[in-house]
């Protein structure tokens, strides 16, 4: 579930305290559980990375990227249960690569953890990086305007949340924070895109940078399943300014009068209160 407020903490978190530290080793974790996507393969990947120091750790949508001193870049994305971790993995069994650090610092390890292991870890030049943005992942949801959103809700009939998770359309988006947005913004996940007025859309489009932001200040929502933690291993906060997701047949808190319900998209969850979002 990590997305683009739980990934943002993730790189904000593990940023100061790798930036400018040499990795020492790369550790393959032994884990009996189904392995993670590494690529290149492994010897490869602690080859290219001996020697080299992080100079930044970002987000690329709902992706980790750690940049090397090489030029290559670690990326990293998540799935369902992937973190980055500085300290206290919730259990030692799932731990996939542990980069050991020198120099002088709080932490001496980083580690990358996976419950399910659906996530991914890439090391990419910075030639593939560039073609993974520019040929997979539309603009930033964070970075999306008024003006973008309208030109992409025009050119499709699709319903709006549908959109929404689209990730050549805005980057970043998933199935929770979908579901709180629109519900901010007053609109159906029913509606079709191109059905959708200016001013709605202008909403939204406030809606998105609104919800986003508040999650990444209370450092992601961490669900029922306690899985997402920040790097320093500590639940995030959001969670408890839901308003839809999974709060089926609860009293809606913004109208008062209708019950949340849930329904089904694109083989995906949506919740939403049929008395105040039209
Ligand atoms: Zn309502």
């Amino acid at each position: 579930m990590p997305e683009l407020p739980e990934v943002e903490t993730m790189v904000r978190g593990v940023h100061p305290h790798i930036v400018g530290r040499k990795i020492r080793r790369v550790v393959q974790c032994p884990c009996e559980c189904r392995p993670i996507t590494l690529s290149p393969g492994f010897d490869e990947f602690a080859k290219r990375m001996r020697g080299t120091h992080f100079t930044a750790a970002r987000r690329l949508a709902k992706r980790a990227v750690l940049d090397l001193s090489t030029g290559d870049s670690i990326v990293i994305e998540p799935r369902m249960t992937g973190l980055l971790l500085l300290a206290d993995p919730p259990d030692p069994g799932h731990l996939r690569l542990e980069w050991q650090l020198e120099g002088s610092g709080e932490y001496s390890k980083l580690w990358f953890w996976d419950r399910r292991g659906l996530g991914t870890v890439r090391l990419l030049r910075s030639d593939e990086l560039a073609e993974l943005g520019a040929t997979k992942l539309g603009p930033d949801a964070l970075a999306m305007t008024a003006e973008a959103w309208q030109a992409a809700c025009r050119a499709t009939p699709r319903a709006i949340k549908v959109l929404l998770l689209d990730q050549r359309v805005a980057a970043g988006i998933g199935n929770l924070y979908a579901s709180e947005i629109l519900h901010r913004s007053g609109i159906s996940p029913l509606q079709p895109a191109n059905k959708l007025t200016r001013p709605r859309i202008a909403r939204m489009q406030a809606a998105v940078i609104e919800v986003l932001e508040e999650a990444i200040a209370c450092e992601g929502s961490t669900l029922g399943d306690a899985t997402y933690r920040t790097a320093l291993s500590i639940n995030g906060t959001y969670q408890n300014r839901h308003r839809v997701y999974k709060k089926t047949d609860e009293q809606c808190p913004t109208c008062g009068k209708g019950a949340i319900v849930r329904i089904v998209q694109a083989q995906r969850s949506t919740f939403y209160c049929p008395k105040c979002q039209k």
